[in-house]
């Protein structure tokens, strides 16, 4: 038996970091842990800090 490595793709959320495995096929709104609707989007600190 060979040994393989599954990768499933997931998403973390930018603003509390949680990690999920989307059941559904549609990209997620909400972050399902701190319900945030820009769990995707970077935060954006005041201008040209990062
Ligand atoms: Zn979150």
């Amino acid at each position: 038996m060979a040994e393989i490595t599954i990768q499933i793709k997931g998403y973390k959320c930018e603003r509390c970091e949680h990690e999920w495995v989307p059941r559904a096929k549609e990209y997620p709104t909400i972050c399902p842990s701190c319900k945030s609707p820009y769990w995707d989007k970077l935060r954006r600190n005041e201008r040209g800090k990062q």
